[in-house]
């Protein structure tokens, strides 16, 4: 979709995306590079460009990328915080409603360094239970906060992690270190299934104009825990439950979720 697209123009419309660097270099420096490939890595989507340089873009909370074909109307569209347009006419629309997210252009060896940071990633074939058990082996730690820090492993937000712990039967405030093994396969089975789920019901990272709008929110209807406080839990019918876990709002079921191993 993207891949071969050279960029003619880039529109910066909300200047915080870029911070701190200044909106208006990115805007100079895009024009005239074509995108070579696109990839994820974390919780980054990656243009890859034709002079090693790469474009990434953090989607954040309320992120959405959007291709949008030659002819079809960007106009009226809310919360527009960058647009690149490309030389065929195509364009990749980001909007924004709570507007954290950001966009940054890196040289290779900044993009190394920034992703050298990140954990392992939990779709590859190399993640598992073996690799999950190294990663919590005595940590102290709430597990919930473990799989949050994107240095342990990439990739998981908030709500993935609260969907993971239930699909495991972990209660979030577990001790990341007390879990058993039978508890690290869970999860790590947890995790897999519940990302591919996401990846499955919303697409890739960027949806095409004519399907955005019919696609957008089908993971959220499955949400089993997430944001669910009071409501039923789909595993025993008992009430769904709302602490904070790091700083973060957590969503659990109390029955289903033990806090002792098992
Ligand atoms: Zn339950």
């Amino acid at each position: 979709m993207l891949t071969g697209k050279e960029i003619m123009h880039v529109r910066v419309i909300d200047a915080r995306m870029t911070r701190p660097a200044n909106p208006q270099a990115l805007a100079k420096k895009l024009p005239g590079k074509k995108i070579s490939g696109v990839t994820r890595r974390g919780k980054y989507l990656c243009l890859e460009l034709d002079d090693g340089d790469m474009m990434i873009i953090h989607l954040r909370m309320t992120g959405v990328l959007t291709f949008v074909e030659k002819g079809a109307s960007q106009s009226n569209w809310p919360h527009l915080s960058l647009i690149l347009e490309f030389t065929d006419g195509d364009s990749l629309v980001f909007q924004d409603q709570r507007r954290f997210g950001t966009a940054a252009l890196l040289t290779a060896p900044e993009a190394a360094s920034l992703f050298d940071r990140l954990g392992p990633e939990p779709l590859t074939r190399s993640f598992g239970a073996v690799q999950l058990a190294r990663l919590v082996r005595n940590r102290k730690r709430p597990v919930k906060s473990l799989l949050l820090d994107q240095g342990v492993i990439a990739g998981i937000g908030n709500i993935y992690a609260d969907e993971a712990l239930f699909r495991a039967w972990i209660h979030p405030l577990r001790e990341a270190g007390s879990l058993n093994e039978a508890e690290v396969k869970r999860l790590s089975g947890a995790i897999k299934s519940t990302l591919r789920d996401a990846i499955k019901l919303e697409g890739s990272s960027i949806s095409n104009y004519r399907s955005a709008l019919g696609r957008r929110g089908r993971f959220q209807e499955t949400f089993r825990v997430h944001r669910r406080q009071g409501e039923p839990c789909p595993g025993c019918g008992g009430s769904v439950e709302k602490i904070r876990v790091g700083g973060r709002g957590t969503y659990f079921c109390p029955a289903c979720q033990k806090v002792t191993p098992g």
